[in-house]
């Protein structure tokens, strides 16, 4: 029974998530930064699962470990599985490596129930999305889809080596920026699984849900400038308070994401200026980040909140500036593959949810090559980024089930 095949390949499943945490660069912690030894020791145990699991197994000049299921078909086109093996410093078991497993186990077991797939089949474990060695991520789906450029190698890690250095080493010899592994003709599309990093799954107590789309940002530093003054002897009605100001449209901030759902914004850092408990902050500097699924009302929200900036600033006769320092739009992803997917998670969980995604992901890059779906795994509390990171096996079943039951439809029902 395919039931029985799945529950024991997602106990499998289990157990390679654990073996594949233990390896590391840091002892006593999950932590795999870009072409270093822990990163290229996790390769080699998961090329051996992919080829376990019948996949010919090639790492390209990025570093990137891609494993294939070649059919029998001629000419067949390729669908493409991934996520990262990178991780940041001190994480958990399943950021990243759970979209690079769960697809091998998914291979494994449509292999053991005999089904045929009319397409090739390709897993990829990127070598880098976090953007820990290098401050920039995605260094490995950019190589997979050729957007790496020569400015990417001119990037520096902390120890002043670049991406170039990197991987001349790493390939005992120079290397130019690759193109994409695949022309976008030959693919079908791309199916990332990940952890939700956030907690609407467990709230509506469901083990998956279907991305609707990433969420594209907008992030800005915002000043407000008043007069220092002394705090004892500036009387209220006549002082330019900077921090006051900046308050106001820090909540201001807050009610507008919370009239506009599915909008974010947070303001993370504030620096008041000079900082003394008995003078009027003079200036004030703070951060803005803005998401939203769709670009038009992301845009708009930003637009709002300089208009709330403006009239705050206007109305206590302080300075104002804004400084748009990051502009990503939303990637949305494919209706057809989405849709495919939806239904494999109504007949595997009764129900489906979709939900956008406020994080970047591998597919935000795959999408220049090819269609995109992402199918989201209920993590304890929301929580990630941090050893305690956590998905029960029974979500991590029903995930297995619903990627099985996603090839099988692809399959028998191919999406155009
Ligand atoms: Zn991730």
């Amino acid at each position: 029974m395919s039931t029985n095949l799945i529950s024991q390949a997602a106990k499998e499943l289990t157990r390679r998530l654990d073996q594949l945490a233990r390896i590391t660069d840091v002892r006593g912690e999950t932590t795999r930064t870009f072409m270093s030894p822990a990163m290229g020791r996790a390769n080699a145990l998961v090329g051996a699962w992919m080829h376990a699991a019948d996949l010919d197994v090639r790492e390209d000049a990025v570093g990137n470990v891609i494993g294939r299921l070649r059919s029998k078909r001629p000419a067949a086109r390729t669908f493409v599985f991934g996520s990262h093996l990178d991780t940041v410093k001190n994480a958990g078991r399943f950021d990243g490596a759970l979209g690079v497993l769960l697809p091998i186990a998914a291979v494994e077991v449509i292999r053991r129930q005999g089904i045929e797939l009319p397409f090739s089949v390709e897993v990829v474990g990127f070598s880098e999305e976090e953007g820990v060695r290098f401050s920039s991520a995605y260094l490995g789906s950019k190589g997979y889809t050729g957007r790496l450029t020569a400015s990417d190698f001119k990037l520096e890690d902390p120890a002043g080596r670049t991406v170039a250095q990197v991987l001349a080493e790493h390939n005992g010899r120079e290397v130019a920026p690759p193109r994409a592994a695949h022309a976008k003709k030959d693919l079908i599309g791309y199916l990332e699984v990940h952890i939700e990093q956030g907690p609407v799954l467990e709230a509506k107590g469901l083990s998956a849900g279907v991305v609707s789309a990433i969420s594209g940002q907008t992030r800005a530093r915002v000043g407000f400038t008043g007069h220092a003054g002394h705090a004892g002897t500036t009387p209220m009605a006549l002082r330019k308070d900077a921090l006051a100001g900046a308050a106001e449209f820090i909540l201001a901030v807050e009610a507008l994401a919370k009239a506009r759902s599915p909008l974010v914004a947070t303001v993370g850092w504030i620096t008041a200026h000079p900082g003394a408990t008995n003078v009027i902050p003079g200036s004030v500097e703070l951060s803005l980040d803005v998401r939203h699924p769709r670009n038009e009302e992301r845009r708009a929200a930003f637009e709002a909140l300089e208009e709330t900036a403006k009239a705050i600033a206007k109305r206590r006769s302080l300075g104002f500036s804004v400084k748009a320092t990051q502009d990503n739009g939303a990637v949305s992803c494919s209706g057809s593959l989405t849709e495919l997917l939806e239904r494999s998670v109504r007949a595997c969980q009764g129900s489906s949810l979709a939900l956008p995604s406020g994080a970047g992901h591998d597919a935000v890059i795959v999408s220049s090559l090819t269609p995109v779906a992402m199918l989201f795994v209920r993590c304890r509390k929301g929580l990630s980024h941090h050893p305690d990171e956590y998905v029960q096996p029974r979500d991590l079943e029903m995930a297995l089930a619903i990627v099985v039951d996603f090839l099988t439809r692809m399959a028998y029902q191919p999406a155009s």
